[in-house]
């Protein structure tokens, strides 16, 4: 049975290839210029970026989203990008002959 090799790259490479996974601090009811609505806090699990969201009161529609990205953070990169990087950092470590092994296996 082939090992699977750890993910290279910072966790910054991997949340911008793979979508950050949000911790969610909950919603506040506010009002901000007479509407009422909700602020919403998140916190990525993985690189500790943070998204703060406001939402219509009722609707729930997305009124305006800001990320606090951490120092580091490739933004830069397309998602494509983050997963090239992110398969050429295995393809060192020698992960790509597992991945091919398995597939000969299940095919
Ligand atoms: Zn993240």
């Amino acid at each position: 049975m082939p090992r699977r090799a750890r993910v290279k790259g910072n966790e910054g490479l991997r949340c911008r290839a793979y979508g950050h996974p949000w911790i969610d601090y909950g919603w506040l009811p506010m009002i901000q210029e007479g509407l009422r609505m909700w602020s919403q806090a998140f916190e990525c699990g993985r690189c500790k970026a943070k998204r703060h969201d406001r939402r219509a009161f009722r609707t729930f529609a997305l009124l305006r989203r800001r990320y606090e990205l951490p120092s580091g953070y490739p933004s830069r990169l397309t998602r494509a990008e983050a997963l090239t990087a992110l398969v050429e950092g295995q393809e060192e470590g020698g992960t790509i002959k597992s991945i091919q092994g398995e597939a000969v296996l299940g095919a």
